[in-house]
């Protein structure tokens, strides 16, 4: 457990992981904290959780360098996120109580069933374990932990081994906040924990963001106890160019949309899906704009796109990029490491034409600043490539024709699609994918029902 500077390769601080005895402690915590949490009103979480979202604005600056320091992403982009998980604070703080209102059946069903009244009533689950990625070190945290704890749960987080930092903060920051001691608790421990921590019987439920492989394995486990888990796992979103696009901007929001947190967010466009019609001028554009990429120091304001977070990180994305090219692949920029930045892990924008499904960034997720380019003759053969993977998380489509709007909603495999801009996650909407994206759902209503005990409450 470390925080290694990716742009430089440096280890800045290590941890010693939590022993048997420290996990066992906060697990005891955790359901003693349940019991009394689980009782308070919504007025108090709000109080909290507002507390903790002023804090966090107070903080943003440090709480920004640290997530630069330990991931590598821009600052602007560490900022960014801060600010956003500030707003989804607010935001639960805010809806939380309306959205676990109290639901009342059609009187017909009531009366059918003979009682005389019914209701449905949310009820917290209980200690909620929540395993996180590094990529988004702050939000994938928040997104699950703000209705969390507004829903009366409890959460224990394993963090990824290279954010411990970030990890500490955020136990820390719910800590100062008011919410009482064991409600949200920071576990240091391995990926090899984890299965022990998931079957120990005051663990009620888990949520996972990460890779399939980590997502499998959790999975597994919970399925083993019956636990119930929501898994956001990985994505190779499709982003379709189509003739009535405004190609300048679809290009443009393009780039951002594939290099956002340097290359390395689930929700970036991978698959740039593109009309034979505009295609030529959408890639001389799009290839333009990579190419003009500053790549560099994150903390340098200057900076487009930073290091990539761990070396193994790049040799994987090396790798990707190396076997497309050795079965064909044309690269039109990028393609290596950019010259004069040889301690950190960087690795250039870069485009890749050509692409079949022999190769293996074809069916892989590219983690990493590196898009591949498909023509296609029509929308049928679009939504056909777009669908050509085993994920299914978001999806992108630039076009102003109704029919072809209506046609990429029916069709389209994924847990968005986004028309005429780029996937981004909003508090009050739900996020999730399908296929091996994952299942189940955060944000807005739907995020914060997946751990709460729908209660039918019948009265005769
Ligand atoms: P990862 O290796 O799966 O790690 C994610 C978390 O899972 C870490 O805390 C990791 O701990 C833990 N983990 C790894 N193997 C595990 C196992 N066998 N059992 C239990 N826990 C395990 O993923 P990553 O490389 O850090 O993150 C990138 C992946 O996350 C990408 O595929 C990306 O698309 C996906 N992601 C998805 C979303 C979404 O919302 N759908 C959002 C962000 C990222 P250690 O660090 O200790 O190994």
């Amino acid at each position: 457990m470390a925080t290694v500077n990716p742009a430089t390769g440096e280890t800045v601080k290590t941890f010693a992981p939590f022993s048997a005895e420290e996990v066992a402690e906060r697990l005891s915590a955790a359901v003693d904290a349940y019991h009394e949490h689980r009782t308070t009103s919504f007025t108090h979480r709000k109080k909290l959780l507002l507390t903790a979202a002023r804090l966090l604005e107070e903080e943003q600056e440090d709480v920004a360098r640290t997530i630069t320091l330990e991931m590598g992403k821009t600052l602007a982009a560490s900022r960014a996120e801060t600010a956003k998980c500030v707003k989804a604070m607010r935001w639960y703080a805010e809806h939380a109580e309306g959205l676990l209102a109290d639901e009342h059946p059609a009187e017909a069903d009531v009366a059918d069933s003979g009682a005389v009244s019914v209701l449905v009533r949310y009820r917290p689950l209980g200690p909620v374990l929540a395993v996180m990625p590094w990529n988004f070190p702050l939000w994938q945290v928040v997104r699950f932990a703000a209705p969390a704890l507004m829903a009366g749960n409890v959460g224990l987080l394993k963090h990824a081994s290279n954010v411990p930092q970030t990890a500490l903060y955020i136990e820390e920051l719910f800590r100062r906040a008011g919410f009482p001691e064991g409600c949200f608790q920071t576990l240091l421990i391995g990926s090899s924990e984890v299965d022990a921590v998931l079957r120990d019987e005051r663990i009620a439920a888990a949520t996972l963001t990460g890779s399939e492989p980590a997502g499998r394995a959790v999975a597994s486990t919970a399925g083993d106890t019956v636990k119930k888990t929501v898994l956001e796992l990985g994505g190779s979103d499709p982003y379709l160019v189509l003739p009535s696009a405004d190609l300048e901007r679809a290009a443009r929001v393009g780039v951002t949309a594939r290099v956002q947190s340097n290359g390395q967010s689930c929700i970036a466009a991978k698959r740039f899906i593109v009309h034979a019609e505009v295609y030529e001028p959408f890639v001389r554009d799009f290839v333009a704009r990579m190419s003009a990429l500053t790549v560099g120091d994150p903390t340098d304001e200057g900076t487009d796109v930073g290091p990539l977070s761990s070396e193994q990180g790049r040799r994987s994305l090396e790798e990707l990029v190396d076997d497309a090219r050795a079965h064909g692949a044309a690269v039109l920029c990028g393609g290596g490491r950019p010259r004069g930045l040889t301690d950190g892990w960087y690795y250039e924008p870069t485009v890749l034409a050509g692409v079949t499904p022999d190769m293996r960034i074809h069916h892989e997720e590219a983690f990493g600043p590196v898009a591949t380019l498909y023509p296609v003759a029509d929308l049928d053969e679009a939504i056909r490539t777009a669908n050509d993977t085993p994920f299914g998380l978001s999806s992108n489509v630039w076009t102003e024709d109704a029919e072809e709007r209506r046609r990429c909603v029916r069709d389209l495999e994924a847990g968005g699609v986004y028309f005429n801009g780029m996937t981004a996650s909003h508090p009050g909407f739900p996020f999730g994918g399908v296929k091996r994206s994952g299942y189940g759902r955060e944000l807005a209503g739907h995020g914060i029902r997946e751990f709460c005990n729908a209660t039918t409450v019948w009265q005769g």
